[in-house]
């Protein structure tokens, strides 16, 4: 029960069922069809155990309107007792056409008499685990929500009209009378389920303003931006201006940093529209003041990158940079986790090492976390945790190319500033992408030619087969190979998640200097990565990747003015969906387009990476088609907090227990 999060009554009265079995009422056999659920009750006429073709109970049952057969392969004396001939029983399961007519296999039985009353409501199917039974849950359930307090919290004006109240909804939900719609339970439109649903979007609505107003408490270092500053100065020495809508963001993010309330700033952008200038700009502000920065990025290589240039970007600007990640040891992680605490390094960049509890900072005055979705939520409460050890605040920036639709971010999101670089710098040109079948793999190969003859470089990208790392090696070792021979004279490279951080380190050194020409890669270059000259894209078994995740890797090329193509590859026989889905992603190459569509495929779960925490972030209602409800539940969550704070903390509460924590992440 624990497993299953079912500890208190409440926790019991909010396990809703699954589905239902009508018990309510008795079908004449004669009315059964093949494929019918269904009770039905008679008289044994016959019950004998047969040996051919293979041991099994066989029980003729007589209603007086026709004989049904039951089939028990497995059966105990128990079953020759109730089931003998002569006794009368009520049974429930699915009719089929069968070997002497239509019969039910291991159909649910109970003895009964004459007088035994049907059920006078649907029977609940829960959720529960293998060792759990059923009939064991039933009842818990059914107590769990006699005892459990559910007075009405909520003030009846900020309910939706015509709301139920939350003890019925409930009772409702549990045990409902035979005559309702099963669609409306089924698809989540009956009051009651509205009702459920509007108390989750209050109850996580809640809990994401409470941790806003707790960080309007905190104090965070106010900065102050300096003319002839060291952000002016790295303006000045950029090889490039900011495209306007970068400016826009700087603008955003500045402001933010001058105030003593912690930012708590989202910067999206689609793929290569810049950010990482944007978070070194942010960086120039704090490090001006003598504060630390710490850049967090999901992967090694990921991290590499945004160090070596922000080193080009700030060291000639007299900064001093640290880099710390997991494969780094021993004396030389000693040395940097000396120059971290005593404040010599100003910037520190690494993958999540550095939110690691040794790693102590002098005076950490800003957080930069890059593809932030790709952290889980463990990890960002860890980090949030770390930054409480100090009397002021850092500010929080946090990046991500994956954009959060609306209403998501209205929701799991609504406690922080979400800032949008929503154009790209100038003279790229739009990638082309094509989609094949892999019959074709022997035309894309020339191309591959035909394109590193021209002095330009290619990725190919295996996918990840989580299963089984095994496979997955297996796979891009076998690509590597074909393509090696294919291409004699150039070199071709391979990159996969079981090679140790300096082998990978040295390969994409490689390939961004550019004496590779080809990279076969599994998903470890999925984000962040950037080679200019890299002009095709070449994403093998795409039809195993989500969109957002594809729209991503497809952003490794078209980062120069060199016209880019993406092949994406699919094994035959494609689903209609997964037609649907890749043509998508050749129609668009909008970032916020392909993630709309994705959170459609997909559902915000998985989208935000929810999954690595363990603890699904809303039960009941659904973000895409709730969005209604989710703005009435934002409405009243404000005037709530703003009225009656302690009943909101109650809703919490009951709601959301232990996992309050988690939301606030
Ligand atoms: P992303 O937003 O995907 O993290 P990056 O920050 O890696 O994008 O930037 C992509 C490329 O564009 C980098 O090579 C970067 O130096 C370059 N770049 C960034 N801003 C501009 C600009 N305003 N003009 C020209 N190039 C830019
Ligand atoms: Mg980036």
């Amino acid at each position: 029960m624990e497993k299953l999060g079912l500890v208190r009554d409440i926790d019991l009265a909010l396990h809703i069922p699954l589905r239902y079995e009508d018990e309510t009422r008795i079908t004449p056999i004669s009315d059964l069809r093949d494929g019918d659920t269904a009770q039905v009750e008679g008289v044994v006429s016959d019950c004998q155990i047969l040996f051919r073709p293979r041991r099994q109970l066989v029980v003729k049952l007589d209603d007086g309107s026709d004989e049904l057969f039951l089939r028990f392969l497995n059966f105990y004396p128990n079953h020759q007792k109730t089931l003998a001939a002569g006794k009368r029983v009520r049974v429930r399961g699915e009719a089929r056409g069968g070997f002497f007519g239509l019969e039910m296999v291991h159909p649910s039985f109970k003895g009964v008499d004459a007088e035994t009353p049907l059920a006078t409501a649907l029977t609940p199917v829960y959720p529960t685990s293998a060792t759990l039974p059923q009939a064991y849950l039933r009842k818990a359930v059914a107590s769990g929500l006699h005892r459990a307090d559910l007075a009405e919290l909520i003030p009846p004006e900020l309910l939706p009209r015509g709301s139920w109240n939350l003890r019925d909804s409930l009772r409702f939900l549990h045990h409902p009378t035979p005559d309702v719609s099963l669609g409306e339970l089924e698809d989540k439109t009956h009051p009651a389920w509205q009702r459920l649903k509007f108390e989750e979007l209050l109850a996580q609505q809640l809990s994401q303003l409470q941790a806003k107003n707790e960080r309007a408490l905190q104090r965070a270092p106010r900065f102050t931006v300096r003319t002839g500053g060291l952000q002016e100065k790295l303006l000045a020495a950029l090889p490039f201006s900011l495209t306007a809508a970068q400016r826009r963001v700087v603008e955003e993010i500045a402001l933010d940093l001058q105030r003593e309330v912690p930012m708590h700033r989202l910067l999206q952008g689609d793929v290569g529209s810049g950010k990482t200038v944007v978070a070194a700009l942010a960086a120039a502000i704090a490090m001006n003041e003598g504060w630390q920065c710490a850049l967090m990025a999901p992967t090694e290589i990921l991290a590499e990158q945004h160090f070596r240039k922000l080193v080009q970007w700030l060291e000639p600007l007299g900064i001093q940079t640290a880099w710390l990640t997991g494969s780094r040891k021993g004396k030389k992680r000693a040395e940097m986790l000396v120059r971290v605490a005593s404040g010599e390094a100003a910037l520190v960049v690494g993958t999540h090492a550095v939110i690691q509890s040794e790693v102590q900072f002098a005076k950490l005055g800003l957080a930069i976390i890059d593809e932030q979705h790709r952290f889980g939520v463990a990890q960002r409460l860890a980090l949030r945790d770390k930054l409480e050890q100090q009397s002021l605040e850092p500010h929080l920036l946090m990046m991500s190319a994956t954009p959060i639709p609306r209403t998501l971010a209205m929701t799991l999101f609504a406690d922080l500033d979400v800032s949008t670089i929503d154009e790209l710098p100038p003279g790229r040109t739009p990638i082309v992408t094509k989609v094949f079948s892999d019959n074709k793999r022997e035309g894309v190969i020339r191309t591959i030619a035909a394109e590193v003859a021209q002095g330009k470089q290619v990725y190919w990208v295996c996918p990840l087969i989580e299963e089984s790392e095994k496979l997955d090696l297996q796979n891009a070792t076998a690509t590597h190979e074909q393509l090696s021979a294919a291409l004699p004279g150039h070199s071709v490279g391979l990159l996969h998640g079981r090679m140790n951080a300096t082998d990978k380190a040295a390969v994409m050194a490689q390939f961004t200097a550019g004496q590779m020409q080809v990279l076969v890669s599994t998903t470890v270059i999925e984000v962040g990565v950037d080679v200019p000259n890299a002009s095709l894209m070449v994403i093998e078994h795409a039809e195993r990747f989500g969109l957002s995740q594809l729209h991503q890797l497809r952003g490794r090329v078209g980062r120069g003015s060199v016209a880019s193509v993406c092949v994406l590859l699919y094994t035959s026989p494609l689903s209609d969906t997964g037609k649907s889905r890749l043509k998508a992603m050749a129609e668009s190459n909008d970032g916020f387009e392909i993630s709309r569509r994705d959170l459609e495929i997909r559902g915000p779960g998985e989208f935000l990476g929810a999954r690595q925490s363990g603890a699904p972030l809303l039960r009941f209602a659904d973000l895409t088609l709730d969005e209604r409800l989710v703005h009435v539940a934002r409405q009243a969550a404000s005037q709530l907090l703003a009225s009656e704070p302690r009943v909101a903390d109650q809703h919490v509460a009951r709601w959301l227990g232990s996992k309050a924590e988690f939301l606030k992440a």
